[in-house]
């Protein structure tokens, strides 16, 4: 059986803002001619998803520098159509820098719980996903999915701003291939 057609608003991601619209009119029409509604409607989720992430910042050590590295005229993370907001009802995707200690773990979890669905977690940095040198410590989670479930691990002490990006796409290659 022949594997299902790519879908093709990769090649129209790089138009102008005048162009996109009859475009994308049509190649949503001839998806839904040549495979039916309920196959394009989940494809062009799932492409407006991965290509549009909002994400709410918990910068909470060393780790936060790198963050905001990744979002300055160098490393410029944004054309990958990510743009942190500051409020929880805005955002898509957490992204946890540094070392979360008990002492907060129930306002991140409120935090996520006001997101909208769909929504999705990255741990950045050793602290994150697993406690980091301070691991044994009293008063620190030995990372954050003991909170809240995590998508991404991205790992490091701290990860480099290229790493950061890394743990986006790899993000955006989970959003794409979502069923629900
Ligand atoms: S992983 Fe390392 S750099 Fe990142 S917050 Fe922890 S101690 Fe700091």
């Amino acid at each position: 059986m022949a594997s299902e057609p790519a879908v093709p608003f990769v090649e129209i991601e790089a138009l102008r803002a005048q162009q996109f619209v009859p475009a994308a009119k049509e190649a949503l029409s001839a998806m839904i001619a040549e495979r039916g509604q309920e196959k394009v409607v989940r494809p062009v989720f799932n492409w407006a998803g991965r290509n549009s992430l909002f994400p709410l910042h918990w910068g909470l050590a060393c780790c936060a520098i790198e963050f905001a590295a990744a979002f300055g005229a160098r490393w410029d993370a944004e054309r990958f159509g990510v743009v942190p907001r500051s409020s929880p009802r805005q955002c898509d995707l957490m992204i946890v820098n540094g070392t979360v200690t008990w002492k907060v773990a129930h306002k991140l979890i409120t935090l996520y719980e006001q997101m909208p669905e769909p929504k999705w977690v990255i741990a950045m940095g050793n602290c994150a996903t697993g406690g980091g040198p301070f691991r044994t410590a009293y008063s620190v989670v030995p990372g954050v999915d003991k909170l809240v479930p995590v998508d991404v691990y991205i790992a490091g002490c701290p990860p480099r701003p290229e790493a950061m990006l890394d743990g986006i796409l790899r993000l955006e290659d989970l959003i794409r291939e979502r069923k629900e």
